[in-house]
């Protein structure tokens, strides 16, 4: 059911506007917007990155390789599930992904720039889209999954994000999250992505259990390439003016394959329940815990 933002009051989803209040989201392109005065400024994220990012997704094998990671802990954790929100979708390349997995299910996508959404909406025309500050999630038990991929380390409120992620999630309901990790690995690129933090393990599954998660699966990943990451951001550190939103992604087509072929080998450990202490990113899955939903009631 949706949340009102105004009120608190919780209402049918299919309704627009609070049964207690009235308020009803604005709209902006024709999609419901919920936080309307960050849409074009929200900090966190430089939305002139969309474009590039768009054209980057699609070949790149970062992205790539955490599609396919993220697509199989949806599968193993969530195969069930019928309802999914992805916040931050961005240009909606992971969405698409989980939308062609789960063919069935009901898709949602969210942004607080209203920037991405063209790009999303023109890849996944089927998924319904709003605009949304992930600090104020509008819906109470709705979601079976709900995933924020590489999204937490831009918001300063990381634990009223998981928090209104937990509200969001029906009961055993599931989040999906990759952040970056290492506060070792900290560099210009980061602070150019617009990143607050970058997590450690102990970190974020701490947070996660103080907002009512408990976790099934946490790794490291990138890790096997975690030597040239060090590299890269070593060497970004002697030219930062060479810095763009791809960086360290902007690579020759030979190193991307070998690239790409070298966290596929990784993915298959994963898969086979290798967890690694090191890497440049971190995948978790959690789960909605029962106990902190009695105590809420
Ligand atoms: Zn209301």
């Amino acid at each position: 059911m949706k949340r009102c933002l105004t009120c608190g009051a919780t209402y049918p989803s299919s309704e627009r506007a609070c049964n207690a209040c009235g308020a009803h989201p604005a709209t902006i392109d024709g999609l419901e917007a919920h936080a309307p005065d960050l849409s074009q400024d929200g900090g966190g994220f430089k939305a002139n990155y969309f474009p590039e990012l768009a054209v980057l997704e699609q070949a790149n094998f970062w992205f790539r390789a955490r599609n396919e990671l993220i697509a199989w802990a949806a599968k193993k954790y969530a195969p069930d599930l019928q309802s999914f929100l992805e916040i931050g979708c961005g240009t909606g390349y992971v969405l698409s992904r989980i939308a062609k997995d789960f063919p069935s299910a009901q898709i949602y996508g969210s942004e607080i720039f209203s920037a991405g959404l063209p790009f999303a909406m023109k890849r996944l025309p089927s998924a319904r889209f709003m605009q949304m500050d992930a600090r104020q999630i509008p819906f109470n038990d709705e979601f079976d999954a709900i995933g924020a991929f590489d999204v937490l380390e831009h918001i300063h409120e990381d634990l009223d994000v998981l928090a209104q992620t937990r509200l969001a999630l029906k009961a055993d309901g599931v989040l999906l999250l990759t952040v970056p990790q290492h506060r070792w690995l900290w560099s210009a690129a980061d602070v150019h992505a617009c990143h607050v933090r970058r997590y450690t393990a102990e970190e974020l599954h701490r947070k996660l259990k103080a907002t009512g998660f408990d976790i099934k699966l946490s790794t490291s990943f990138v890790s096997f390439l975690l030597p040239a990451m060090w590299a890269s951001r070593t060497r970004q550190a002697k030219a930062p003016e060479e810095l763009s939103a791809g960086a360290e992604l902007e690579i020759p087509d030979v190193l991307n394959q070998i690239f790409y072929q070298i966290m596929r080998l990784e993915s298959g450990f994963i898969r086979m329940g290798v967890k690694f202490p090191a890497g440049g990113s971190r995948l978790i899955v959690a789960q909605k815990s029962k106990q902190r939903a009695m105590q809420n009631r």
